[in-house]
């Protein structure tokens, strides 16, 4: 008999509070050191299977939020990691340092800004230098900043929001593939915001259609190649990103509320995913976007 901890654990509903985040700000990137609520990143809970034994992989945005979650779960599951966040991120990311490296599994910490393009490139090649070798690739830095107006939106905050969310996914993929063996993966993280766009994201919501799109173009022309590229569609889930002005201030405390599961996700529900896609189980899945998203409705 299943204890009545264990039945709510198991219930989507009530396997993580509802959450109701109180007007707060950071300014951009934020810091999960100082979000309110905490969140969680499997930290305590993700248990690994092996199912990444020996892998060797570069996640962008690894510092926190999903990202953090899938650096966590991918230690667990037998990966070495190299790290990539911007410099102002450092105590986060020292705190996923720790967490991998008391996993066992060695952690590369490479500090940088995406949105310059010489760097995408060294990322790439001081993580391949460092692991031995790469063959699994995790595209999920991203930025997102709301402006009600649209004539508030300035050329600057569009061209910096292409050149981190979409710009250098293009130049990170293409700088790999001189590592990926056959066998390896890209996973890149688009959002619900590619089908659902908020009127207040026209940039953010612009760069993950194009996500999705690049993600089923370049799938197709690697598969033969024995390299999958997949991609996973986020819904509202609880990191820094919300409170760097990702949000209007006023929409916090209903964050996540709308969807069919009734509260925002935590960043540990989104590692599995990302670990499915990046295992070889999932081998005979290409170009695909896994929607993790509390239940809204997708095409
Ligand atoms: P997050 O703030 O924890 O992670 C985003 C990371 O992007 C930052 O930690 C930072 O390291 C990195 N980044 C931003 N600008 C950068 C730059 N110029 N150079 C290098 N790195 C940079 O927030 P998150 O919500 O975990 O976001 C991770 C990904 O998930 C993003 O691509 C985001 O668009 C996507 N996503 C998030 C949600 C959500 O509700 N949180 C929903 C859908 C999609
Ligand atoms: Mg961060």
């Amino acid at each position: 008999m299943a204890t009545d901890d264990q039945l709510t654990f198991r219930n989507p509903v009530t396997r993580f509070p509802e959450i109701s985040p109180p007007k707060q700000h950071q300014s951009e990137p934020g810091l999960d050191a100082e979000l309110m609520p905490q969140t969680d990143r499997g930290e305590q809970s993700y248990r690994g299977t092996g199912r990444l034994e020996g892998r060797r992989a570069l996640i962008t945005g690894a510092d926190s939020g999903i990202g953090s979650a899938v650096a966590i779960a991918f230690a667990r599951e037998g990966a070495d990691i190299a790290l990539s966040y911007l410099p102002t991120e450092e105590e986060d990311a020292q705190h996923v340092n720790s967490v991998i490296e008391q996993s066992g599994r060695k952690a590369v910490l490479l500090p940088g800004d995406l949105a310059e393009p010489d760097f995408c490139r060294q990322v790439v090649e001081d993580a391949a230098l460092e692991l031995g070798g790469l063959d699994a690739l995790v595209n999920n830095a991203g930025r997102q900043i709301a402006i009600e107006q649209f004539e508030d939106l300035s050329d600057e905050q569009w061209t910096h929001t292409f050149e981190v969310n979409i710009h250098a996914i293009y130049r990170i993929s293409k700088a790999a593939l001189a590592h990926l063996p056959a066998g390896a993966t890209i996973v890149t993280s688009s959002s619900i915001q590619a089908y659902e766009p908020s009127p207040t994201l026209v940039d953010y919501a612009s760069t993950k259609s194009a996500i999705n799109n690049f993600t089923k173009g370049l799938a197709q022309q690697l598969a033969p190649r024995g390299i999958r590229v997949n991609a996973v569609a986020p819904g509202p889930i609880w990191t820094p990103l919300q409170v760097s002005d990702g949000q209007p201030k006023g929409a916090l405390p209903e964050f996540g509320k709308s969807t069919p599961l009734g509260r925002a996700g935590q960043p540990t529900e989104l590692a599995p995913a990302y670990v499915f896609l990046t295992s070889t189980e999932s081998s005979y899945v290409i170009g695909e976007t896994l929607n993790v998203n509390g239940g809204t409705p997708t095409p």
